[in-house]
């Protein structure tokens, strides 16, 4: 049986890739061996690092431009603090825009002083700021390029003179941007890209080494950079499973083909929304993320049919996140666009049951 899956995260994956993760729990490379009983540090798992990094660095169009990747744990949320030990010496500006950013601004006041350039939570961060002013006395400025929870999405990268960070768990791989603008990127694993377990961080190396603190080396990206990803134990699977990924990615046309087809769905479920009377959506038109739709319905005594309508259609993870209410369609990259039509289907034919 088919189930349409618009869970926000952990996210679908492709049925191939799930496929050879599983495969690879019994057997990893025909050597009768599991993928979770080999040593890290044997010749079948460097390969698989390697090649992960590799795939992301090229993926993302940041091959020999000074930049690693690297594979490390503790999700997102331990990037919120480790970003800021790493590279927050006074100041450092933040631009918030959602439950994530509100995070990362709490963590890195440990460290520093934060400035909160320009929020949008007075509108429940229903939008993304824009023409806001950059000091140019930061020692990085941190954005949220997509708010999976409000469904946002920020379209114009900012310009700027000082180290640009970015949270781009429920965004990367799922659209061209000029990945180069940025110095640090991270992304937590279970969105867009793997299984939970493992976070890709991205930086350009020569950003590192600049504040005077004592790092941890757990903590440190330098030690981690120098260790290939490797300096304790890898989540091997997390890893193993992205790098598959990573590699459907590749083979379907990279970034650019990708994009295309999260457009089409974007624009389908966007569609019914904005013409369908019985829905209304919840970010600002020109924010609306290509990847998390928000919407509610007008008139909320319409929820128990729409939500027995979804779940004959097998329609699964649709609820919106408790601060927003309604409903959240998260379509990244491995969802077909054959799902989402299963879902304005049933938007559509709400209309004939009220
Ligand atoms: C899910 C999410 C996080 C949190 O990720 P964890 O890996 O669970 O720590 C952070 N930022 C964004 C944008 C997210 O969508």
């Amino acid at each position: 049986m088919k189930i349409h899956n618009f869970s926000a995260g952990p996210s679908i994956l492709s049925k191939e890739v799930i496929e050879s993760a599983a495969k690879s729990v019994i057997d990893i490379n025909n050597s009768s061996l599991s993928l979770l009983e080999i040593s890290h540090r044997s010749k079948d798992f460097v390969d698989i690092m390697e090649n992960a990094q590799n795939l992301a660095i090229e993926l993302l169009g940041l091959e020999n431009k000074g930049y690693k990747a690297i594979y490390l744990q503790g999700g997102a949320s331990m990037q919120f603090l480790m970003c800021a030990y790493n590279l927050l010496e006074t100041k450092a500006g933040y631009l918030n825009t959602g439950t994530w950013s509100t995070k990362a601004i709490k963590e890195a006041k440990l460290f520093g002083e934060v400035v909160e350039i320009e929020s949008s939570k007075s509108k429940n961060f229903n939008y993304i700021p824009k023409n806001y002013f950059i000091p140019d006395d930061l020692d990085y400025f941190h954005i949220t390029t997509n708010n999976t929870i409000f469904g946002t999405q920020i379209k114009d990268i900012p310009v700027t003179t000082i180290p640009l960070i970015s949270d781009m768990s429920s965004d990367i791989f799922s659209r061209r941007i000029n990945f180069s603008s940025f110095d640090l990127i991270y992304a937590g694993a279970q969105k867009n890209m793997g299984p939970a377990g493992t976070t890709l961080v991205v930086i350009k190396e020569n950003i590192l080494g600049k504040v005077k603190r004592n790092i941890p080396s757990m903590l440190d990206y330098k030690i981690h950079i120098d260790k290939g990803s490797m300096f304790n134990t890898p989540p091997v699977f997390s890893v193993y499973t992205c790098m598959l990924n990573l590699t459907w990615l590749k083979k379907n046309g990279g970034i650019e083909a990708i994009e295309k087809r999260n457009n089409d769905k974007a624009k389908l479920i966007y569609d019914e929304i904005d013409n369908n009377e019985l829905f209304v959506g919840f970010a600002n038109t020109e924010d609306r993320s290509a990847m998390n739709a928000t919407f509610n319905l007008v008139n909320d005594n319409h929820s128990e049919i729409f939500n027995s309508l979804c779940s004959k259609a097998n329609i699964s993870g649709i609820n919106g996140h408790r601060s927003v209410g309604g409903y959240r369609a998260s379509m990244y990259n491995a969802m077909d666009i054959d799902s989402v039509k299963v879902l304005t289907e049933v938007m559509s034919e709400l209309k004939n049951k009220v």
